[in-house]
């Protein structure tokens, strides 16, 4: 493998990341945001708007979490299904909750075209299936969407399959019309720009180390100084670490690795997705890809590895998984290799609301592009005591598991027991 793989998020390569900050911190806020990714940010936008004194601080430079190095794909992104939330809930709560995901990416799209280029394509999503059994599936479930939160959604049988991607690998698929990309380092420089309108402060390499409760706020802990806030958000998603252990219990961070070819060129790209989509296919252990904004090279991401690795001893087996599905590319050359951390949670909805006085907002199960502006909007209005930031999530139990204190010893048996349900095929 040659060593000249950057390990630095292709999104990253032309952009101009804000310099770290060196501005002494102010000793006291209205608002403290731990953690400065699209929730972070979109929290600090509505706290700062209204004139709350607003600090976001990020243990790592802007860019650290997963908001600078996602795969900018925009799904509906509710992963439990209707039905399922129905059992649960009630067909009420269940409706709510899955309108949720419409209004995120209604959100995202509103936001991606005003102002800034974020790299916004409306070019949908070819959802693959893996067998004859899925397509089947997901052709039935096509058909019968609950009224009130229909998609955009067309069947592409297998014998026309290569109208989405030229590959034999699925069994035919659906088209997801409403789905769009987005450059996500675009979008974050976006979100952090109109935080900072808003005047809220952003400092980065500022880790909180501890936070305790005062009486009438917080003081939290930085290499800084001492910072008190009369209110406190933990928008740490995959990253909550030791900071708050009843957020690490409940959060459970999965590394998700990507890898981007060399240019490939705008024609070759073309013919390997003719229509430009965003595509990802129903096995257990998800694969996602698209072309890049650019349209030059393939981006291709998944779970590569049982237990986490550094994302450069990935790269082979991400490049064999995206050979299985493109022999075309099987002796691409890759320039860049990332990582970063999911934060899948037991009952695998989102959760944001308050604990111990301290709100949060976390847990998108890998799907917090439109779902992380959308909730870190809500949660900003909630500390405000606005109305409009309720939402269908608020007060369901946020769950934990016995023996689970952060680190997920289970991942790696349940990785390596979907991958033999995925090649059984079933
Ligand atoms: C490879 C990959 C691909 C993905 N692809 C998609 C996709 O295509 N579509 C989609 O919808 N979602 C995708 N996601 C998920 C999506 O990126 C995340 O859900 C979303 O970015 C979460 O945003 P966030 O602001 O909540 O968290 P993050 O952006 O992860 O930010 C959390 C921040 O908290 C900071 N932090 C943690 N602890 C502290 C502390 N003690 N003090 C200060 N700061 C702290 C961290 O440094 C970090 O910057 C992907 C994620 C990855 C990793």
């Amino acid at each position: 493998m040659p060593n000249t793989i950057s390990v630095t998020p292709l999104w990253m390569q032309n952009v101009q990341m804000p310099p770290p900050s060196a501005q002494p911190l102010p000793n006291h806020v209205d608002v403290l945001v731990v953690g400065a990714g699209y929730t972070g940010l979109s929290a600090a936008r509505e706290t700062a708007a209204a004139g709350r004194s607003t600090l976001v601080l990020d243990a790592g430079d802007l860019g650290a979490g997963c908001s600078s190095r996602n795969g900018g794909q925009v799904a509906y992104s509710i992963k439990p299904t209707f039905n399922s939330l129905k059992a649960k809930f009630g067909q009420d709560l269940a409706f709510r909750i899955c309108r949720e995901g419409l209004d995120a990416m209604t959100y995202l799209r509103s936001l991606a075209n005003q102002g800034d280029d974020c790299g916004w394509r409306d070019d949908g999503c070819f959802f693959g299936a893996h067998t004859a059994g899925h397509f089947r599936q997901m052709a039935r479930d096509a058909e019968n969407q609950p009224r009130g939160l229909e998609q955009k959604i067309s069947v592409v049988p297998r014998a026309e399959q290569h109208g989405e991607i030229a590959s034999d690998f699925y069994h035919g698929g659906c088209v997801y019309h409403d789905d769009a990309s987005v450059d996500p380092t675009r979008l974050l420089l976006s979100l952090l720009r109109r935080a900072q309108e808003s005047g809220a402060r952003v400092a980065d390499r500022c880790p909180v180390s501890a936070i305790q409760s005062t009486g009438g706020g917080f003081e939290a802990l930085t290499p800084r100084g001492i910072v008190r806030a009369r209110q406190v958000l933990l928008a740490t998603n995959g990253y909550s670490g030791p900071l708050s252990p009843w957020h690490r219990r409940r959060v459970i961070p999965i590394g998700s690795y990507q890898i981007a070819t060399e240019p490939l060129g705008a024609n070759r790209v073309r013919a390997l997705i003719p229509r430009g989509r965003n595509i990802v296919d129903s096995r257990r252990v998800v694969v996602y890809y698209r072309p890049s904004a650019d349209g030059e090279r393939i981006i291709f991401g998944g779970r590569a590895a049982l237990a986490e690795k550094d994302p450069l001893a990935c790269v082979p087996r991400l490049r064999q998984m995206m050979a299985r599905i493109f022999p075309q590319l099987k002796s691409v050359t890759v320039s860049h290799a990332w990582v970063g951390w999911v934060a899948y949670t037991f009952d695998t909805l989102p959760h944001l609301g308050r604990h111990d006085g301290i709100y949060y907002c976390m847990g998108y199960c890998g799907q917090g592009v439109p779902l992380a502006p959308h909730f870190g909007r809500r949660i900003g209005q909630q500390m405000l005591g606005l109305e409009e930031g309720r939402t269908a999530l608020d007060g369901l139990p946020f769950p934990s598991r016995p023996y689970y204190h952060g680190r997920p010893w289970f991942l790696a048996p349940s990785v390596f027991a979907y991958r033999l349900i995925d090649a059984i095929g079933i």
